[in-house]
């Protein structure tokens, strides 16, 4: 009989477990097999079902269990057992709650198989087509299959499991005693009235009574103690609606509110009480006495909340498109339906992509076939999501983490009952729950928010491809700065590059102007030179609006003390504080650590701390003393944290109630504000000191972005880059706005060096508390993965490990990091190298608070 622990299964794995798995589901690495048995701890707990009852199921876990399970499915729930539903199963000592992926094939007699406890959902949180996509999600991330589907799921779709706790003759007995703790007292205090009480209700002096001492109590048979799934945190919101049930009210003439509420439902039909009462207040009072005359009939129906909570004006309809975007549009929509392709639209900015994106949308909808379109950043999924309202209205579905878990399990369902044809999101969205997914658009897709960072680590842009290429849709990504490994993708032909590169109407690029502030090392630092500030001046009197650019939220990036000379850094990381002047704090960004700015230096007490360096709000603050005409507002993560704030902002942009804007990377995406004539980098050299091979493309795409902004409208645009780098390439590229030239010198480097698109990277990313102990964690790491190289030859020459090293961000939160890169110079061999790293990591007993993870794909360097 086969018994594994839960906790580590993939560890004692035979070789021939391995082999059986493996043909089982082709696209996993031996790491990760197909339906295993559910875990039966006692042995012989579980009923035996009938080994001809076809009643299997593999269910995939919500928890760290490499794998899926099998369960077997009671009588009852014969009929509910199906892909897509949420089920309770036991797992170990706890019920944990999985998605059914199946229908799973008989075990041998003997085996014992443990029953499904219940069916949460009436029907499927995705349709059984995405299982495939999410197996082997999971298998490229190294990421558990349950924790894949939970992760991809938004969050007011799951649920989690509690406890529930009722006294015993026992606990009562205890109550009397002496000898029991003040934290147990307290829950059996809490239980002295007989109930079942929920877990939130134990609240000792140390706060909320820890769940192991609740178990703890339950062993000692203090109290029963029952487990619960909990019930998902919301559910869909529903309204009354009225329908009319006859022509003539019997009601005497005088009530005229009675009569002429039948006279509307029987013109227009059934309607929302709500839209009724518009049209005929007095009828409120009516309703229900109607009700009783079976005049109308009242019934509930479910409401879908709109997000922006604002009536979208339909637009005008598709636009005439340009040559250019007509080839474009051409392409794409030929290739819908007709199995993979991914298209890379490289268009300059204001060429027209997103007029593209909406009339590629709508042919794939003419067929019958869904779309989900991925944005990178909220800010930008409001646009997006109203230029898509306008024109497909109640089709659109949108997906972010913006809205609340009730909107989005609204959106969701919609979705999954294929009412909501069309979806914008963020990255999340690529697991949009399109029943049938004809086309994927990924707008900006060298955008580096596509990268999750936690949890399950995955890049959007490129499950987009994948989930594209699975379900045989097409995948439309466009860019005015393609990746380079995109662009790369593209030259070896697994991309088609459809191009824009021209400007709707001919309007010209704008006109760079670079100023070189290292001439003014002896006037102090430079917020706005005198060359940006005269374009400023010329644009507000021209009645046109500016953007100015600086990617740091704060006041103050370096506050230092005079009198001491230190910099006010934070307490867990090795990073100083910026200082956020509205808020009267330092602040970590970080860890999110916050000192108050009132007690002065924290070394030595002198008051007057220096505020050097520069942010958002420093800028603000000055363009406010220098036109104090002007209408200055802001847009970075300070601002956005109050509610509706963004919406108003934007709003102001684009209403001209707002002449200059000051922002983070936020406002160099995507916005089309006609008005804006100038964009100001205040320094263009930013992102390229980092340690990063990355820090070039980052650099170049975002001068590029940014100043694609100006110049949208009729009147001309022009970019005040100001820079200590002037001869930099990336600083001359973008200036030139001469993406090929950029790519040669770039795409030089990373061969010379074998960085993606010449390799690919994965990396390990070990971390704790303490400095020591993290490098030996690190170092003895490295030690087993170069022995794995050792042991293999093949693998050797396809994989190359860097480090250990400090990471350059050293500590965090109160964390070490040390990280160790692979590269891989051959697809296959990495990757069975890197199903090895995985085993080697789980094989590992990391202390409390150490942690060893892979990050496949890595993003942030730092
Ligand atoms: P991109 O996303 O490539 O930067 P947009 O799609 O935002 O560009 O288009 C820039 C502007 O040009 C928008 O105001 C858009 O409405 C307008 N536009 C796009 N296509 C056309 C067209 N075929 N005819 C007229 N105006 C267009
Ligand atoms: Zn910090």
């Amino acid at each position: 009989m086969k018994s594994k622990t839960p906790k580590k299964p993939a560890l004692g794995e035979s070789p021939s477990e391995r082999a059986s798995a493996a043909g089982k589901n082709p696209p996993q690495p031996p790491f990760f097999k197909g339906g295993s048995t559910a875990p039966d701890e006692k042995g012989g707990a579980a009923p035996d079902a009938a080994p001809s009852s076809p009643a299997f199921v593999e269910v995939a876990v919500a928890a760290f269990v490499p794998d899926s399970l099998t369960y077997s499915v009671p009588p009852g729930l014969a009929g509910s057992c199906l892909p897509g539903r949420r089920v309770v199963v036991s797992l170990a000592a706890r019920t944990v709650t999985g998605w059914v992926l199946g229908p799973a094939p008989a075990l041998p007699p003997g085996v014992k198989v443990r029953p499904v406890l219940s069916v949460l959902d009436e029907e499927p949180q995705f349709p059984a087509s995405m299982i495939p996509f999410f197996r082997w999600v999971a298998s490229y991330y190294f990421h558990p299959l349950g924790e894949t589907i939970r992760d991809a799921l938004p969050s007011g779709v799951s649920t989690g499991e509690s406890l529930a706790l009722t006294l015993t003759d026992k606990g009562r007995a205890a109550l009397d005693s002496p000898r029991t703790s003040p934290e147990r007292r307290a829950v059996l205090e809490a239980l002295a009235d007989g109930k079942e009480h929920p877990e939130g209700d134990f609240v000792g002096d140390r706060g909320k009574v820890p769940r192991p001492l609740l178990l703890a109590m339950g062993h000692q048979g203090l109290a029963v103690v029952r487990r619960k799934v909990e019930k998902p945190p919301v559910s869909t919101r529903t309204e009354t609606w009225v329908k009319g049930l006859k022509a003539e009210s019997d009601a005497p003439a005088r009530v005229k509110s009675r009569h002429r509420a039948l006279e509307i439902l029987a013109a227009d039909g059934p309607m929302a009480a709500r839209d009724l009462k518009a049209r005929v207040p007095a009828v409120g009072a009516r309703l229900s006495e109607m009700a009783g005359a079976r005049e109308v009939e009242l019934f509930e129906r479910e409401v879908f909340r709109d997000p922006l909570g604002e009536a979208i004006e339909p637009d005008a309809g598709p636009l005439d498109l340009t040559d250019d975007q007509a080839g474009v549009l051409d392409s794409v929509t030929k290739a819908l339906g007709q199995g993979f392709s991914a298209f890379l639209l490289h268009g300059v900015t204001g060429s027209g992509k997103t007029e593209v994106y909406l009339q590629a949308a709508a042919r794939a909808l003419a067929i019958g076939l869904s779309c989900v379109v991925l944005v990178p950043e909220i800010a930008l999924i409001t646009q997006m999501e109203r230029r898509f309202r306008a024109r497909f209205g109640d089709r659109v579905a949108v997906l972010h983490s913006g809205l609340s878990a009730g909107e989005r399990l609204d959106q969701w369902t919609r979705i999954v009952r294929g009412l909501a044809p069309l979806v914008i999101g963020a990255r999340s969205a690529v697991f949009a729950p399109v029943p049938s997914p004809g086309l994927f658009i990924v707008d900006e897709e060298h955008d580096e928010s596509y990268k999750q960072e936690s949890r399950l680590r995955y890049n959007a842009r490129d499950l987009a491809v994948l989930r594209a290429s699975r379900s045989k849709a097409v995948v439309l990504m466009g860019s005015a700065t393609p990746s380079l490994v995109s662009r790369f993708n593209a030259e070896e032909g697994k991309f088609t590059e459809l191009s824009l590169p021209r400007r709707v109407y001919d309007r010209p690029q704008p006109e760079t102007v670079v100023v070189d502030l290292r001439g003014n090392r002896n006037a102090g630092p430079v917020l706005i030179s005198p060359t940006l500030e005269n374009h400023l001046s010329e644009t507000l009197d021209r009645g046109e609006q500016a953007l100015i650019f600086l990617n740091r939220r704060g006041f103050a990036s370096f506050p230092m003390c005079p009198a001491c000379g230190k910099a006010i850094g934070c307490v867990h990381c090795d990073i100083t504080l910026t200082y956020h002047r509205a808020r009267n704090l330092y602040l970590c960004h970080y860890c999110g650590y916050q000192r108050s700015a009132s007690g002065g230096c924290p070394s030595c007490g002198e008051p007057q701390v220096k505020h050097l360096g520069m942010g958002t709000e420093k800028i603000q603050q000055y363009l406010e003393d220098r036109f104090p005409s002007a209408r200055v507002a802001r847009l970075d993560r300070d601002v956005l944290a109050r509610k509706g704030a963004l919406v108003s902002v934007l709003k102001g942009v684009k209403n001209r109630e707002i002449d200059i804007l000051v922002g983070t990377q936020m406002i160099t995406k995507g916005h089309d504000y006609p008005h804006i004539t100038l964009v100001g980098v205040v320094c263009a050299d930013q992102s390229l000191g980092f340690q990063d091979y990355k820090a070039a493309e980052r650099t170049f795409q975002i001068l590029a972005q940014v100043a694609g902004r100006a110049g949208r409208g009729d009147r001309p645009g022009r970019v005040v880059l100001q820079t200590f780098n002037p001869e930099h390439f990336c600083v001359q590229a973008a200036r030139n706005l001469d993406y090929e030239g950029f790519y040669a010198t770039e795409t030089a480097f990373r061969k010379s060096l074998a960085y993606p698109p010449y390799s690919r990277l994965a990396q390990v990313r070990v971390s704790g508390p303490q400095l020591t102990r993290t490098r030996d964690l690190a170092e003895d790491l490295a030690e087993a993965f170069h022995g794995l190289l050792d042991r293999a030859p093949e693998i050797r020459a396809a994989v190359r490990i860097l480090g250990p090293v400090e990471c350059p961000l050293a500590r965090i939160g109160g964390q070490f990091r040390w990280q160790i890169l692979f590269k891989g110079l051959t697809y296959a061999p990495f990757r069975e190298f890197l199903g090895q790293t995985v085993r080697v990591l789980q094989s590992r007993r990391t202390a409390p608070g150490f942690s060893a993870i892979l990050d496949v794909d890595p993003v942030n360097m730092l």
